[in-house]
């Protein structure tokens, strides 16, 4: 038998993390909790299955994101038995912990099912002929998981867990606080805003270094907003206070960060024309999440064509731009200070919105239109 190395002891004599996370939730949360236990769940083999099985992996992945990012913060996650959707973190002893709700996961993996059947058997998708249907429900489970940790672990890397718990003792996904308190919620929302963004970046990095084939980085970037506008569609079912952005502005925010990651990791030479050729996947996921609205919330496609949807994001930006300065004081990922977009910036994007909108509505192409735009720019600029 190989002998123990005494640091091993140590360890495994002071600190005992599922104790540690159990005790904090028994004394500060509002509810009774159990971990989730196979054995008592009541879900299928196949649901028991996949959550044990990614259970598994989140070690590994938390090491990864932590490498990328050159941080090490000490997380643990576990799941709760719990029939409605939520997750949580909080910090103890300078350990950080995530808890996800049981029924985050089944929500999820019967989506994906759904999703995976429909999107194969259906035959209208040029992107999903031959595409074997488990494996294509294992890679937009994988991804819609990832999408939940990793936006958890953003808030722990980017101080928003610290900043939230230095004056409650939970950070919250979906939180009952009061709806009327717009100016808090607007920070809360700032924050998500952050975590979002954040996982991906990472997620498109993750695409970028594994796939190389064009065609296929666009089969893995769609399976990609497929699951995570259905991570915010089973979150948004079970939303109350307000506390993340409406679906549309998360929806434009989340695709400019993805547009942005692609330009940076792409190392193509002219960039903004691999974000072209790779985008054209957001027609498709348009007409998909159009079609199966049990699936998807329906409101997301309501939402983007509402036109208060840039000053909203506007306003969540600038209430960004102020928050960061007081998370990075916690944070272990720092974030670059930046300024705050203008009324005439803004006007100038309510203006290009509407130019757009009557230009295509007269029957010009879309990219015509933003040619026309570009030139009408230049001619402000006096060039
Ligand atoms: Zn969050």
């Amino acid at each position: 038998m190989q002998k123990m190395k005494k640091d091993d002891l140590v360890e495994r004599n002071t600190f005992d993390a599922e104790a540690e996370f159990m005790e904090y939730l028994r004394e500060n949360a509002p509810d009774d909790y159990e971990l989730f236990d196979e054995s008592k769940s009541g879900y299928s083999y196949f649901e028991n299955m996949l959550i044990s099985n990614i259970s598994k992996s989140i070690p590994d992945l938390i090491n990864k994101m932590s490498e990328a990012r050159g941080v090490s913060p000490d997380v643990y996650v576990f799941c709760l038995q719990k029939e409605f959707v939520n997750a949580l973190c909080f910090k103890k002893n300078q350990h950080y912990y995530i808890g996800i709700y049981s029924a985050a996961y089944v929500e999820l993996i019967r989506r994906t099912q759904i999703l995976a059947g429909y999107l194969v058997r259906d035959g209208q998708w040029e992107l999903y002929k031959n595409r074997n249907e488990s494996e294509l429900q294992a890679l937009l489970w994988i991804d819609a998981f990832r999408m939940i940790l990793t936006h958890e672990f953003m808030h722990i890397i980017l101080g928003h867990c610290d900043t939230v718990c230095n004056k409650e003792a939970f950070l919250w996904e979906v939180s009952s606080s009061d709806s009327q308190n717009a100016l808090k919620n607007r920070k809360q929302q700032a924050l998500e805003m952050f975590a979002d963004a954040f996982a991906a970046e990472d997620a498109v990095q993750q695409i970028f270094a594994w796939v190389k084939d064009l065609n296929e980085i666009r089969y893995r970037l769609l399976n990609y907003y497929l699951s995570i506008v259905m991570v915010f569609s089973v979150f948004d079912k079970y939303q109350g206070g307000g506390t993340h952005p409406g679906l549309g502005v998360r929806f434009l925010y989340m695709s400019s960060a993805i547009d942005d990651t692609i330009r940076k990791v792409s190392g193509a030479s002219d960039p903004e024309k691999i974000v072209e050729e790779i985008d054209t996947v957001i027609i498709l996921f348009m007409e998909i999440i159009q079609q199966y609205p049990r699936i998807f919330a329906y409101n997301i496609i309501a939402e983007l064509g509402d036109e208060n949807i840039y000053k909203e994001y506007v306003q969540l930006y600038n209430t960004a731009s102020d928050i960061v300065k007081e998370t990075n004081k916690y944070a272990l990922y720092h974030l670059e200070e930046f300024s705050k977009i203008g009324d005439t910036a803004l006007e100038a994007m309510d203006n290009e919105r509407n130019i757009l909108y009557n230009a295509t509505n007269a029957g010009m192409s879309y990219d015509e239109a933003c040619e026309m735009i570009y030139y009408m720019k230049r001619l402000d600029n006096g060039e």
